[in-house]
């Protein structure tokens, strides 16, 4: 999709920070880091979020997660929040799958 931001980001067109990528995902640091460590993990595959995700999704969403895990114990992470914001009320602004991996500070509990 030659006009979303993260496929774009995933296409090399829009130079981005890599933490990690495999056959299947793609992390990178968020250019507006929400806290000490934000790395946004995002599937190859253009999906433009949660709601979009359809059954076959359901092991790329697995992977997501898995990854998120494997990057956290890499950066020796050992309390961190994993966000997924579907919909723009709820936070979202770039309509591509995409799971925040937030930590390195305290958090509060409920979000605004
Ligand atoms: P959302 O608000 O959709 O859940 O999260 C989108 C995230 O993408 C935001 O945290 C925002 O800072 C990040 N972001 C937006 N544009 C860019 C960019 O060009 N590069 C990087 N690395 N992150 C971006
Ligand atoms: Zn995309």
């Amino acid at each position: 999709m030659s006009d979303c931001l993260f496929c774009r980001i995933l296409a090399k067109e829009i130079p981005s920070r890599k933490v990690h990528e495999d056959e299947l995902t793609y992390a990178f640091h968020d250019v507006n880091p929400q806290a000490p460590t934000h790395v946004l993990i995002v599937p190859r595959k253009h999906l433009a979020g949660v709601a979009e995700m359809d059954k076959t999704d359901e092991s790329l969403c697995g992977a997501l997660l898995f990854r998120a895990k494997e990057i956290a114990d890499s950066l020796g992470l050992t309390s961190y929040r994993l966000v997924f914001n579907s919909g723009a009320e709820a936070g979202q602004s770039v309509f591509h799958l995409h799971l925040h991996l937030l930590g390195g500070r305290r958090m509060k509990w409920p979000p605004g």
